[in-house]
């Protein structure tokens, strides 16, 4: 585990506007950062032109201004980074730990999606590179809020996508070798991600990456019980009115809705908050949208 100073990061893709389920990500990582006096960064994690959507990094990164959450140094892009993803790549194909698969969906909707072995109907023009999981791949972890998890990443997950058929890194590739090149110490996202971190942590090791911390925040839910980035209230959060939101993620996050009273700027708010945040506060479970949504 991680010995050197604490280094947090908010890394959202951009596909649209900021939710309020990627401000509670942004809030709550920027809170622990600062809770443990170390620095916070953001990411742009750019490397799916398919799913990109325009003008919405760009967008991302003035909301996040907008709120005063302000990262610690210059954003990274991960579209300006392939060569980092690239070196990573040869190294596990020199190591024989990645291979090239021919595999189609369709080839392996038969395992259920779950590739152990190569089973394609017809070579591709440009194949993808998997991470070979030896049998038998059981990881688990200590997250910070949800506690340990555990996974058969053979089993449950197969040999892991490291760079599409179509050309694009795969998220779990660019997330590992980022997080590394960063420094990264503690990673705090949503707890959508939990599932991801197995695999992520064999990708560590196959590369002699470090494992960073991690800490897997509550999921919104809608009143009624939905994932909130799937309903109404997965609209764009107001960065002409960052008080009222900001208010309402931190008590979504658990912390005592007292301690920002008749607070009236930004500035002011954010330092109140940084100071009286309580990691112990925070909950575990998924958050229903209640108190009402800003
Ligand atoms: N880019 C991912 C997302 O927006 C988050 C990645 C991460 O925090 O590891 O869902």
């Amino acid at each position: 585990m991680p010995s050197s100073p604490y280094r947090g990061r908010f890394a959202p893709s951009p596909t649209g506007p900021l939710h309020l389920g990627s401000m509670l990500a942004a809030f709550g990582s920027w809170l622990l950062a600062r809770h443990a006096g170390g620095q916070w960064l953001v990411r742009i994690e750019d490397v799916d032109p398919p799913r990109e959507v325009a003008g919405a990094a760009a967008s991302q990164l003035a909301t996040l201004a907008a709120f005063g959450l302000q990262p610690d140094e210059a954003v990274q892009y991960q579209s300006r980074r392939h060569a980092l993803y690239q070196a990573a790549i040869e190294r596990l194909l020199a190591g024989g730990t990645a291979f090239p698969c021919h595999c189609s969906r369709t080839d392996l909707a038969g395992q259920h999606g779950v590739h152990r072995h190569c089973v394609a109907g017809r070579e591709r023009p440009h194949p993808a590179i998997r991470l070979r999981v030896p049998d038998d791949s059981h990881v688990a972890f200590d997250d910070g809020l949800q506690g340990r998890f555990e996974q058969w990443v053979d089993r449950e997950v197969g040999d892991v996508v490291l760079l599409r058929a179509d050309g694009c890194w795969a998220y779990q590739l660019a997330v590992v070798v980022d997080d590394a090149d960063q420094g990264i110490t503690d990673v705090v996202r949503g707890a959508d991600l939990i599932d991801s971190t197995p695999r992520q942590i064999l990708l560590q090791r196959a590369l002699g990456l470090p494992q960073p911390r991690y800490l897997h925040l509550p999921l919104l839910l809608d009143a009624q019980g939905a994932k909130l980035s799937k309903s109404l209230a997965a609209r764009p959060v107001d960065p002409g009115d960052p008080l009222p939101t900001l208010r309402w993620l931190w008590t979504a996050l658990g912390q005592d809705a007292a301690e920002l009273e008749g607070i009236g700027t930004l500035p002011a708010l954010l330092e109140r908050a940084a100071s009286a945040f309580r990691p112990d506060r925070l909950r575990r479970g998924s958050i229903a949208a209640a108190p009402p949504l800003p």
